[in-house]
Formats: C-alpha cells, structure tokens, sequence
C-alpha cells in the first residue's frame, strides 16, 4: 500500500477539511471527485453534491474523502485537464488544507451561492457559480474548471 496523501480532519476553515500529509509537488494529480452520477430531478438535500456536465452530476451521500474538500478563493488544487480530477496548482506543503475554488465546478445553477470567508486578500465574499463571476475572474478562473464550463466560456466570449 502506497503512503496516504491526504487526510481529513477540522479545519478552522469550516467544519472538517482535507489536508496534505506529504508535499505535493505542482502539476501532481492529487484527488479525484468521485460519487454517483445522477440527472438534477434526483438530486437530494441528503447529497453533497458537484455539476460534472450540463444535466449531469456527481452525488455523494457523505463519507467519501473528497465530500471534504472546502472551497478557497485562492485555492492550492484545479480541474487543470477539464475531468474530475484535481491537480496541484502550485508546490503544497505537508498540513497545507487542501481546496479548489467551487465556482469552477458550478455553473447555470439557480440561486446558488454562499457566504465565504477564505481569509485570502482577494476573497469574493459571496461565492456564486461561474456564470455569475465577473469575467475578469472567468478568464482567471477557466484553466481551472470542468470541462462543460470551458465549453461554454470559450475563449473568444471572454476576450476583453
Ligand atoms: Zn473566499
């Protein structure tokens, strides 16, 4: 059995979160949102729950480590190649809380948003899908997401 990567525990962040037990180095493939992929009509209160695709997402009942990770709005992980897996955007320490920014991984959701107080200079304060973020952040922030939101954020859409 390899060494174990990442271990979940309280962050000062909110509630639990995920946290590196090795350095990991930039580029690395670190973790891999996994659940059940379900259409929206059958998406619960019970689920902690990820858009993957237009009508399409990844639905967890709790307990997996990935249910744990917390958004930041200068997070340390990535969508960097468009699927589910998470990559290290930059060299992270061993204790470093693992994140991803969540808005690149949900986009055209009705209402959805949340009050965040990451601590990082440039916090957004309240976190809302991707076609919500102004496209200064949209232009930051698509190398980073899923691929349906690249799609729909081509670059020609974002130019200045
Ligand atoms: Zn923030």
């Amino acid at each position: 059995m390899s060494d174990p990567v990442f271990e979940v525990r309280r962050s000062d962040r909110a509630g639990q979160g995920v946290f590196a037990l090795r350095a990991l180095a930039r580029g690395e493939p670190v973790i891999e949102l996994t659940g059940e992929r379900l259409p929206p009509g059958r998406v619960g209160p019970e689920h902690f729950a990820v858009k993957i695709d237009d009508d399409l997402w990844l639905c967890s009942a709790g307990g997996r480590t990935d249910d744990y990770l917390n958004h930041s709005c200068r997070p340390n992980l990535g969508f960097t190649k468009g699927d589910l897996w998470l990559y290290a955007l930059r060299d992270i320490a061993p204790g470093e809380e693992l994140t991803f920014d969540y808005a690149t991984a949900m986009c055209d959701v009705d209402d959805w948003n949340f009050a965040c107080a990451c601590g990082a200079s440039d916090c957004r304060r309240l976190i809302g899908g991707f076609d919500r973020l102004p496209p200064r952040h949209q232009r930051r922030l698509r190398p980073w997401a899923l691929a349906y939101i690249r799609r729909r954020f081509n670059t020609r859409r974002l130019a200045p």
